[in-house]
């Protein structure tokens, strides 16, 4: 059976990875970037380079985006030469970014009312796993869309958690993303409380990440930061993002995340110092005194 043409919209940290694997995996692949020089080696590589998000849809039976946020992913499906525009009715739509329940669902209503369907399927795991193909799908949107979808997501990712209808992807992954900030952020204040007492770091660290408090998120985080290592793989701002529409959407709910606020100022005062476009785990340096 020959393979579905896919465009990917979105090729940062995740999208470059992603578009690899499916280069590799040989599926007819398009794809597009706001910066064309990002495009340039998947050119190289056998993919069709397109011009505008509209080109790169028109090409493509399953179009998958992967941008930063709300207003990224508005411009790209609904903006000038937006990638909705360019789709065949039928085609499957994947947003993978990481955005908030409300323009999720304004996104599948101007999807279907171009005979298109979406689903919102945002990811955790992080460079590496979009790299390898071993991300885990967070998906809402209708179970068929999925089954048709699946040939293509099979080659991003190990797991694919569907959680109901359209907006449930985007619910549980700010979930997931709030609970890591606010992690991250306690890290971040429990070194600056070890480095203030003057224990050693190297022990501290240890008791915390075999402990009940190491988590996956808190043993990475901290390694990262005892090696001084912060090239981006999730970069902090995003973290930031993904806190501030938690807040938002746990407000549309009725309910408040205080950790989450808190959490968010430290991300904020990071941001001002600098660090925003580094790792997340660049929080930890952002707290240190001196
Ligand atoms: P990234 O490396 O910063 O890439 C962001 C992408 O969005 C780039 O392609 C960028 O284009 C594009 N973009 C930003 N603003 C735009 C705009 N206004 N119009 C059009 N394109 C725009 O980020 P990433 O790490 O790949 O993350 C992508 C998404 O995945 C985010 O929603 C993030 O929260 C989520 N996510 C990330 C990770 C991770 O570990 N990195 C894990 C899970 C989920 P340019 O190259 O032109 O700037």
């Amino acid at each position: 059976m020959s393979k579905a043409g896919v465009a990917i919209i979105g090729l940062g940290i995740m999208g470059s990875g992603m578009a690899g694997r499916l280069l590799s995996a040989g599926f007819p692949l398009t794809v597009y970037n706001r910066n064309h020089d990002k495009s340039a080696p998947f050119g190289r590589a056998g993919a069709s380079v397109a011009g505008s998000p509209r080109e790169a849809a028109s090409k493509a039976d399953i179009i998958i985006s992967m941008v930063a946020d709300d207003i990224a992913s508005s411009g790209v499906w609904l903006g000038d030469n937006g990638a909705l525009a360019g789709a065949s009715r039928g085609s499957v739509l994947i947003e993978c970014s990481t955005l908030t329940v409300g323009w999720i669902k304004e996104l599948a209503a101007a999807a279907a009312q171009r005979g298109c369907e979406l689903l919102d399927a945002p990811v955790t795991g992080t460079k590496p796993d979009a790299a390898s193909g071993e991300l885990s799908f967070l998906i809402g949107g209708s179970e068929a869309t999925l089954v048709t979808a699946k040939p293509v997501l099979s080659v991003l990712g190990r797991e694919f958690i569907h959680l109901g209808p359209t907006g449930s992807g985007a619910l549980m992954k700010l979930i997931n993303n709030f609970m890591c900030g606010v992690q991250a952020a306690s890290l971040a204040e429990a070194e600056s409380m070890i480095a203030a007492g003057g224990l050693d770091l190297e022990k501290a660290l240890s008791i915390l990440t075999h402990g009940a408090p190491g988590s996956g998120l808190v043993q990475r985080a901290a390694a990262r930061a005892f090696a001084n290592d912060f090239t981006p793989n999730f970069p902090l701002h995003l973290m930031a993002k993904d806190l501030g529409y938690a807040i938002d959407e746990a407000s549309h709910l009725g309910h408040k995340l205080q950790t989450a606020s808190s959490a968010l100022a430290i991300f904020k005062d990071a941001i001002a110092k600098g660090y925003g476009d580094q790792d997340f785990s660049a929080v930890i340096k952002s707290q240190q005194r001196g």
